[in-house]
């Protein structure tokens, strides 16, 4: 009986030939019927792949044969089975999409200039030492609806692009002077948005080291931490302790749920929160965006509720 593991890992190092790593990686983990997403850049490696738990572990042993992989943080969790309907290696300018290649530099100890780490059993003491310190989500606004740490800044972002164009735009110039504490889901994201920050004048940034994912490993619903952890598989979301309420509600009942829909007009397929029960009774097929404003070019015959697969392949970009 197969049992399914998803591993999630990054690392930032000069990588001199990308290409030749991609073709390494998909030749490993296509022979271990692995499926996911791997990102390669001349800035390292982020990677988020799935399959039996005996083809994970030949992965991970394998990818830490390269000298520059082999001290990351290669984080395991319980799949569901199928996680991951395909596999997807590329080379990309960034390992995440902040449209910013050019800013970044990474040397054989990481990225240049990021922010300060801070290990999840830290993070309690620094806030008490700092009480003006504050929670910075680096994730996209979507992923924070339904879980964030206790009163964190969540910017306004439908892409990790966005969140970029408003730190440009002033949006949190207030908090410059004010001890930051970056967070997002494995680590990756604030490894680059730590540095773009103090770049930009922050005066005291730090990042959660291992993001929630080790934040969550070690306290469960005993921390700061509140709701579902939003993820980029099959899964959709993952909870740190059994009865953990989402901080999601329902756009058509109301309900707490961490589930999401795609909106049904194809033009838009946002995501919005749906719970299991309107799903099953074929309540509210579109996104708040849609509803709010409908389009005279809709169709004008009602559509069957019919269960559409949810597009969640996206990396976090
Ligand atoms: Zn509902
Ligand atoms: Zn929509």
């Amino acid at each position: 009986m197969s049992v399914p593991k998803i591993v999630l890992f990054y690392a930032f190092a000069p990588l001199p030939d990308p290409e030749a790593v991609r073709l390494w990686q998909r030749a490993l983990a296509s022979s271990l019927g692995l499926g996911g997403r791997i990102i390669v850049a001349a800035h390292g490696i982020n990677a988020t792949v799935g399959g039996d738990v005996a083809a994970v572990k030949a992965y991970v042993k394998q990818t830490r044969q390269y000298p520059a992989f082999a001290d990351a943080d290669y984080k395991l969790s319980d799949g569901a089975g199928d996680d991951f309907p395909r596999l997807s290696v590329r080379v990309r300018p960034e390992l995440v999409t902040f449209g910013a290649p050019d800013e970044v530099r990474v040397d054989e100890h990481g990225v240049v200039g990021g922010g300060r780490r801070v290990a999840p059993e830290d993070l309690a003491g620094l806030l008490a030492e700092r009480p003006d310190a504050v929670m910075f989500d680096g994730r996209n606004t979507m992923e924070a609806r339904i879980g964030r740490f206790r009163g964190a800044v969540v910017p306004r972002a439908e892409t990790t692009r966005d969140l970029l164009a408003e730190l440009d735009a002033g949006a949190f110039d207030h908090l410059k002077d004010r001890p930051v504490i970056t967070y997002c889901t494995g680590g990756v994201r604030c490894e680059v948005l730590s540095a773009l920050m103090r770049r930009r004048g922050f005066a005291e940034v730090y990042q959660l080291d291992g993001g929630i994912v080790r934040y969550g490993e070690a306290f469960g619903s005993d921390g700061l931490w509140d709701g579902s952890l939003y993820v980029f598989d099959r899964r959709m979301h993952v909870e740190f302790a059994p009865g953990a309420h989402s901080l999601g509600r329902c756009g058509a009942c109301g309900e707490p749920t961490a589930d999401y829909a795609n909106c049904s007009d194809p033009a838009c397929r946002r995501m919005f929160l749906r719970c299991p029960a309107c799903t099953a009774a074929g309540r509210l097929r579109e996104c708040g965006q849609c509803t709010a404003a409908p389009r005279a070019a809709a169709p004008l015959a009602p559509r069957p509720p019919t269960a559409e697969p949810l597009t969640a392949e996206r990396s976090p970009s």
